[in-house]
């Protein structure tokens, strides 16, 4: 089935403890498509980037059998820049800058074929085009997920409130979750999510995990411990990527299989770390992938 992906394909300067990366490439559109593009042949991608943006990036998101139609060049801009630096622990990081550009006056349009998908995941960028992306839609998507960060809710909060009347899961770090709802506890905060539209949360722990919540379940999926994290940008996209691509292929939207696909999310995003940028993400094969699933499965087995 297929799967429309909306947000920024970007610039990225990152600091980590283990080195720099300037002006690589980076923006959560361009995580979530190659990562659910190992599950699903339709993903679909609406973004905007200057004429700045490397062709050979987009040639590899091809390559990958991605749809690009969407994203609209803008000749003489520059694409969206971001700027981040991590703290020793790979989980808090500050953000140093961050430059719209291109997405300040953005204006998705969708291309005919998009308008009829399955699955949409709203990506993280301005509230204001993830509502003018579900306009455009011609029919109920099977399930819309959205994911956000604290920049938006800093600046956008009204508009991202109205867009999560109309999500029915929102993907979003604790301490997010935490500024969203006023909540320390994140059951509390899972409590105030769905009175605010959402169906199903899923709360990103970064090297501590994933939740996720229906109103009356709850799972817990564990990050692979790794002895190798090198980058962690990008991470949340690419869980938010396996995750929706794996349901999308499936079609399944049963809470067990939902929890199936966090694991799948979780082994996707334990990929993207272990290198800068999308460098890991651009050669998987799905025979890689499954050993790394059943290590999920490995960690949390036990007897009683
Ligand atoms: P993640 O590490 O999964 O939160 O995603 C990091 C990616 O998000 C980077 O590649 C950035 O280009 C992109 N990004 C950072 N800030 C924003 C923002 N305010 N809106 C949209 N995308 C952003």
């Amino acid at each position: 089935m297929s799967l429309l992906t909306v947000g920024t394909v970007a610039f990225d300067d990152i600091e980590t403890p283990f080195g720099r990366a300037e002006r690589v490439v980076g923006g959560a559109a361009t995580y979530i498509s190659l990562a659910a593009s190992y599950f699903t042949p339709e993903v679909q991608v609406v973004s905007v980037i200057g004429d700045d943006f490397p062709t050979e990036t987009l040639d590899d998101l091809r390559r990958r059998g991605i749809n690009l139609e969407g994203i609209q060049v803008k000749h003489g801009e520059k694409s969206f820049f971001w700027a981040g630096r991590y703290h020793n622990n790979l989980n808090d990081r500050d953000t140093l800058d961050t430059q719209l550009n291109v997405l300040a006056d953005f204006d998705p349009v969708l291309p005919e074929v998009y308008t009829k998908a399955d699955f949409v995941m709203l990506g993280n960028l301005t509230p204001d085009v993830q509502h003018r992306v579900l306009d455009q839609l011609q029919h109920k998507p099977r399930l819309v997920a959205l994911d956000t960060m604290n920049f938006w809710m800093n600046v956008a909060l009204d508009s991202l409130m109205e867009v999560l009347k109309r999500i029915d899961i929102l993907t979003i770090n604790d301490e997010e979750a935490r500024q969203l709802t006023g909540q320390h506890s994140l059951v509390n905060a899972a409590e105030a999510i769905f009175t605010m539209g959402p169906r199903f949360l899923v709360i990103k722990k970064g090297e501590h995990g994933a939740l996720l919540f229906s109103p009356d379940n709850v799972f817990f999926a564990p990050a692979l411990p790794l002895a190798e994290v090198f980058d962690p940008t990008g991470a949340g996209d690419t869980f938010a990527g396996g995750f929706m691509g794996y349901l999308a292929s499936t079609g399944d939207l049963s809470f067990d299989n939902m929890k199936r696909a966090v694991i799948f999310g979780s082994a996707m995003a334990s990929f993207c770390v272990e290198r800068f940028s999308i460098e890991r993400l651009t050669n998987l094969s799905r025979p890689e992938i499954d050993q790394r699933v059943q290590r999920f499965a490995d960690l949390v087995h036990f007897t009683r």
